[in-house]
């Protein structure tokens, strides 16, 4: 998988992805992977996907469902995570409390203490989607001290804002392997 080079830093790391239910996790999981849109169930447990990168990058993707009765398994995931994406429904308006709650709650975690996170507005590409400034300004991920984060607009659908996404991803592994060593 080219995850440890000669000349460079072991680069493997630990990616979680979250998000509440359909909030397009499986479908950006499939296209990360290069696979054309799927149509998925809503997801039950988790997935475990190796992801090769540019760099040799090599990354595991946590897919934990969103429903409810699985939210308190959460924490069980989050040892030795290196990065949280969480994706997020921009076409969900009156949902997205309840997301910013969770993706708080998970924050929270002792061990997710100064563990960066990217933010994925996904379904940009929808006609009644969110425009990512205000979905900035609700979130107010500010607020959220001691942690690196990025948040970006994306589509898993038509794949537009993926390469942005991955090269945040990237930036926040490395401003994290500056702060810890591993
Ligand atoms: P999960 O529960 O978070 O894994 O969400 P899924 O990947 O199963 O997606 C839930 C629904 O949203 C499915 O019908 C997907 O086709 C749809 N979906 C996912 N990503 C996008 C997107 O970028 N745009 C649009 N319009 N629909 C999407």
């Amino acid at each position: 998988m080219g995850s440890v080079t000669s000349r460079g830093p072991r680069m493997e790391a630990q990616v979680v992805m979250m998000g509440l239910d359909s909030a397009g996790k499986t479908t950006l999981l499939y296209r990360l992977k290069g696979h054309q849109p799927v149509k998925t169930l809503p997801t039950v447990g988790f997935n475990v996907e190796p992801l090769d990168m540019p760099g040799h990058v090599s990354l595991t993707l946590w897919d934990v469902g969103g429903q409810s009765r699985l939210r308190a398994s959460w924490k069980d995931y989050l040892e030795g995570m290196d990065i949280l994406v969480y994706v997020l429904d921009s076409t969900d308006e009156a949902r997205l409390p309840e997301a910013l709650a969770e993706l708080a709650a998970v924050l929270d975690h002792p061990h997710m203490a100064s563990v960066p996170f990217l933010v994925l507005a996904n379904k940009q590409e929808a006609p009644d989607a969110l425009p990512l400034m205000e979905i900035r300004a609700r979130l107010g991920l500010e607020r959220f001290q001691g942690h690196s984060w990025a948040l970006q607009a994306c589509s898993a659908l038509t794949g537009v804002g993926l390469p942005e996404a991955l090269q945040s991803l990237g930036s926040l592994l490395r401003s994290r392997s500056h702060h810890v060593s591993r």
